[in-house]
């Protein structure tokens, strides 16, 4: 995912700040851990305790981890929700 944080260290002139919440730059480690946005929806999920316990330093070593750790429904879970995230994101984005 092209976080705004990535396409900086790319040469793109933007913003760090992160869209949704303007609390903080826009990393993978803040979408996925830090944004209230996905937050609010992992919460009241049926993954959030395995969700807690994870670090996301890498997108390789997150789904290595999740492939390992978590069941198919859980994995189909985590993308749709975080689609939806990465969906509203860019909507405000780019709308
Ligand atoms: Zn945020």
């Amino acid at each position: 995912m092209p976080f705004l944080s990535r396409l900086v260290t790319k040469g793109v002139d933007c913003s760090v700040v992160c869209p949704m919440c303007e609390e903080a730059n826009e990393t993978l480690s803040h979408f996925v851990k830090g944004c209230p946005l996905l937050q609010s929806v992992v919460t009241i999920s049926s993954i959030r305790d395995k969700f807690q316990q994870i670090n996301i330093d890498s997108y390789g070593e997150f789904f290595a981890y999740i492939g390992k750790h978590w069941s198919k429904y859980e994995r189909d879970l985590w993308m749709t929700i975080s689609w939806m995230a990465w969906d509203a994101r860019n909507r405000k984005v780019f709308e």
